[in-house]
Formats: C-alpha cells, sequence, structure tokens
C-alpha cells in the first residue's frame, strides 16, 4: 500500500494537546458541578471516568497500530507502559453502533443534568454555562477534533476502525 502523506505514523503535539486539554475541561466541569451538589457524586463520577478511560485502553488501545506511538490522544504511548500488545485484528473486527457510544456521552450529558439542578437551586449563570461546555464539545468540538485533526490522519483509520467508520457513515448520510 503506498504511503499516504495525510496519514500521521506520529501525530503533533499540538493534536495531542488540544485533544487532552478539551478533554480534560470536560471532565472538571462535571467533577466540579458534582462536587457543589454532593462531593460523593463527584468521586463516583470520577471512578466512572477512570473506569471508562480504562476500557479504551483495554478495548482499543492495546490492539490499535498507535500502541506505542504517539497517537492523537496519546494514549498509544501511555498503554505501552501499563499493558501488553494485544491482537490488531481485533481492533477492526469490534462492531460500533450508537447504543456502544452511550456509556461514554454520560460524561459529557452529566455535567448538563448537574448544571441545570444547581441553576434551578438558585446558582448562577457561571454554573449553567459550566454545566453546558460539554455539549457544546460534544457537537462543535468532537467533529473538529475527530473529523479534522485526527480521523483523517490515523494510520489505524485506515487499517479499519469501527469508531471512525461509523462517524464517516454518519457524515455521509448528513450530505
Ligand atoms: S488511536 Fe485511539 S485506540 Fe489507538 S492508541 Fe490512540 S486512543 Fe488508543
Amino acid at each position: 500500500m503506498a504511503k499516504n502523506p495525510g496519514v500521521f505514523e506520529r501525530f503533533p503535539a499540538s493534536t495531542v494537546l488540544i485533544f487532552n486539554l478539551v478533554n480534560l475541561s470536560v471532565f472538571a466541569c462535571g467533577i466540579y458541578l458534582l462536587y457543589l451538589i454532593w462531593p460523593v457524586l463527584a468521586v463516583l463520577f470520577a471512578v466512572y471516568i477512570a473506569a471508562m478511560e480504562s476500557m479504551v485502553y483495554r478495548e482499543g488501545c492495546r490492539n490499535c497500530w498507535y500502541y506505542g506511538k504517539r497517537c492523537m490522544s496519546g494514549r498509544g504511548c501511555l498503554a505501552k507502559m501499563f499493558m501488553k500488545k494485544g491482537d490488531p485484528k481485533k481492533f477492526s473486527e469490534k462492531d460500533v453502533s450508537a447504543k456502544a457510544f452511550i456509556p461514554s456521552s454520560l460524561i459529557s450529558v452529566v455535567p448538563v443534568i448537574a448544571g441545570i439542578y444547581l441553576f434551578l437551586q438558585g446558582f448562577d449563570f457561571v454554573l449553567l454555562g459550566i454545566g453546558v461546555w460539554p455539549i457544546i464539545v460534544m457537537f462543535l468540538g468532537n467533529p473538529v477534533i475527530y473529523g479534522e485533526l485526527s480521523c483523517p490522519h490515523c494510520k489505524q483509520s485506515e487499517l479499519g476502525c469501527p469508531v471512525s467508520e461509523f462517524f464517516m457513515k454518519k457524515a455521509k448520510k448528513k450530505k
């Protein structure tokens, strides 16, 4: 297969930085708002985020072409530090449906519910804004991060990635 000049074998540090800053900002919004409601909820939410992250490593990164390499999130490098390389075949065999995104989308939905709850308790617009930020990321940020900065340049997407195929199909339907 001729080398595709648009595909990055090592993603630019700027993409990794943008990806992680946006992701961490969403996590922080949820943890902060839930802390204001009840600190125990904030701890539970942080545990939930950690569980989702570990699922990405276990089901994705260990089998990914970027295992041990710098992918758009940097997880490829981290995966090599704490888990054995998996089977690349398993990566593209995975079936991805809209239902599969429900657990990870909760990380964006929970802060909104918390923001609305706090707003109805008489808190200010700033908190509502913090609650809405994850949804802005979901509908405006992610299409840019995945649709422009990541998937078009991703070697795994070129080899077969059910997630990018899912979004590509969705994008095609929209056209
Ligand atoms: S591209 Fe995705 S699956 Fe592959 S190592 Fe990076 S985060 Fe993990």
